[in-house]
């Protein structure tokens, strides 16, 4: 099917800077096709000093909601009237809702997108059953981590280069979180059920953090934030240990489902190849 835009189309987008390699206008304006929408969904890149000049012309809901990535995810916290506990704990937004009296609603969608993929791609795994290793202290833990907490995972291990950074961190999530260095990952290994790349490393290629994961039970998985290239380093080093992995692009496609539906107010089509359209944008297929 394809849409036609009327002067009545509900108008979503995605903004960031810069916004130009974004995923999300493919993968949206598909299942606004797939489905027939009077709709669009577009990018916007405003100047980093005028994010909140940006974000307050849009109240009153001319635009029914916006996806934020970096850099103005904590920003899109801080101006919204009301958030979600999830957005309120990870501490950044990265969806933007509009409603006509002016008023603007935080929503993270990025944990529920990490949790949607491992069900997705190591459908056996249980959060409850073991500690979890986080390896990086930026937005993308931050996010990961409040999900995890609210999935019932009993500890989460926030190892980073900054361990300033990590033990900042962890104070805002209380005892469950712990901030490690580096030189504590083959204690942390062998007891972990689930390991995250949420650092940039490996991105655009190269080797990715340095944790040894065949120290990790044979039951645990694997996932990489990173989808660029979508078989990372770290990815392949967690498959030649035979261990389960999960990839960035899942998350990512994940995290749009939620989405979409604040938006446009219905799910997406299960029928849209949304990961096929997507390999081919990043060369993959
Ligand atoms: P960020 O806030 O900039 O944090 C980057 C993290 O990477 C920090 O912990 C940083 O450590 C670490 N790091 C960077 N370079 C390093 C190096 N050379 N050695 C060791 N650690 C290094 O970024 P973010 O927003 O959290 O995003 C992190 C990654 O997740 C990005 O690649 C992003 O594209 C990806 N992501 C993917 C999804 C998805 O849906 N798949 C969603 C969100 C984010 P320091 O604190 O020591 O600098």
């Amino acid at each position: 099917m394809s849409n036609v835009i009327t002067g009545a189309a509900v108008v979503g987008g995605v903004c960031g800077q810069p916004i130009r390699h974004s995923m999300s206008p493919l993968i949206h304006n598909a299942w606004i096709a797939a489905a027939g929408l009077d709709a669009a969904y577009v990018p916007f890149a405003p100047t980093v000093d005028r994010f909140e000049t940006f974000v307050n012309g849009l109240r009153g809901g001319a635009v029914r909601g916006i996806n934020v990535t970096i850099p103005f995810k904590e920003r899109a916290l801080a101006i919204a009237d009301t958030a979600s506990d999830l957005a309120r704990m990870a501490g950044a937004a990265n969806l933007l809702l509009f409603d006509a009296d002016g008023g603007v609603h935080a929503e993270n969608t990025d944990g529920p997108g990490l949790l949607g993929a491992i069900a997705a791609q190591a459908p056996g795994y249980d959060v409850t059953a073991a500690p979890v290793v986080v390896l990086g202290a930026g937005g993308a833990a931050r996010g990961a981590i409040a999900a995890l907490l609210l999935a019932g995972a009993p500890q989460v291990s926030v190892v980073n280069r900054t361990v300033a950074r990590a033990k900042d961190l962890a104070d805002t999530f209380g005892e469950k979180v712990l901030a490690r260095g580096e030189d504590a990952l083959p204690a942390l290994l062998p007891e972990a059920g689930l390991v995250i790349n949420a650092t940039s490393l490996g991105l655009g290629g190269g080797d990715g953090p340095v944790a040894d994961l065949a120290l990790t039970p044979r039951d645990a998985v694997v996932l990489d934030m990173v989808y660029k290239p979508l078989r990372t380093e770290f990815l392949r080093r967690a498959e030649a240990a035979g261990r389960a992995t999960v990839d960035g692009l899942e998350m990512l496609l994940r995290q749009a489902i939620p989405t979409f539906e604040a938006i446009y107010g219905q799910p997406p089509s299960p029928e849209v190849d949304v990961r096929g359209l997507a390999l081919k944008l990043l060369g993959e297929a």
